[in-house]
Parts: structure tokens; sequence; C-alpha cells
């Protein structure tokens, strides 16, 4: 899948993937939902356990999450995000949380969304820049 220009175009596209998944036109591997997000299950994962997390609301990641949803909306995303982590089981012995956003994160879906890895060592951080 080829990552669109995000930084440069913050206008949501209603008709990326997940905003299908969240209208029940696509089915997921759902493992939680509430009035602020919902939770499945990554369809490529990148580790034992990979989970996405997105709010309800229509937005193209976190640059416009941040900027544009209510504090209500941030808070009930950030306590979903937390819960979800809890419920699988990963606050011990710990996990992972990632969000890309535009050009050099290479995000692939424009709708802000939360990856959570766990269930193995995940390393330290991100691959190191080649010398
Ligand atoms: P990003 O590169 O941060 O935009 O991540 C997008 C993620 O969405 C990738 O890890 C994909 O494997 C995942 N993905 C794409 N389509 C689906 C889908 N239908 N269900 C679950 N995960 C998906």
């Amino acid at each position: 899948m080829t990552a669109p220009n995000l930084s440069d175009d913050m206008t949501y596209d209603s008709e990326n993937i997940f905003a299908k998944i969240l209208r029940g036109e696509i089915p997921c591997n759902k493992v939680f939902e509430d009035v602020h997000a919902l939770a499945f299950h990554d369809i490529n994962p990148q580790a034992a356990v990979h989970v996405l997390v997105i709010p309800k609301g229509a937005y193209v990641s976190n640059e416009d999450f941040t900027a544009n949803a209510s504090d209500a909306e941030v808070a009930g995303f950030m306590r979903a995000v937390g819960q979800v982590a809890r419920e699988l089981g990963l606050a011990e012995p710990g996990y992972r949380i990632l969000a890309n956003h535009g050009t050099d994160s290479g995000q692939e879906v424009p709708h802000f969304h939360v990856h959570i890895f766990g269930g193995q060592n995940l390393g330290r951080m991100i691959k190191p820049l080649d010398k």
C-alpha cells in the first residue's frame, strides 16, 4: 500500500478502511469498544500481540486529533488505550504504543490509530539508523 502524503492533506477521507470498519461495512476482530474508541487486532501483526485502537471521531492522525478533538474525546481515547492493554494482560510484563503521522512515518491508513504491541520482548525502541 502506498502511503498518502498526510502532512500535506489533513482532509478526512470517509472511505478509508477504518471508517468502513467503524460503520460496520468491513469486519474486524474486535477486542474492545466504548463511546470513544474501537480496538481490533491488526490484520498483519508485527508482534505476538498487535492491536489497533481508533477513536470513534473522524480524525486523520495524531496531528488532527490533538489539535481538533475535544478534551473528552482525547481523554476518553487515551483511557481506552490503557484499558485495552490491561484487558489484553499486557500491563505486566509491558507493551509499546505507537502512532504514525505523515510522510516520514509511513502512515498508511488515514484515520488516527494507536498500535499496541506486546506479548514478547520488543527490544529497544526503533531500528537504528544505518551509519
Ligand atoms: P499505519 O502504517 O500506522 O497507518 O498502520 C496501519 C495498520 O493497519 C497496519 O498495521 C495494517 O496491517 C493495518 N490494517 C490495514 N487494514 C486493516 C484491516 N482491515 N483490519 C485490521 N488492520 C488493518
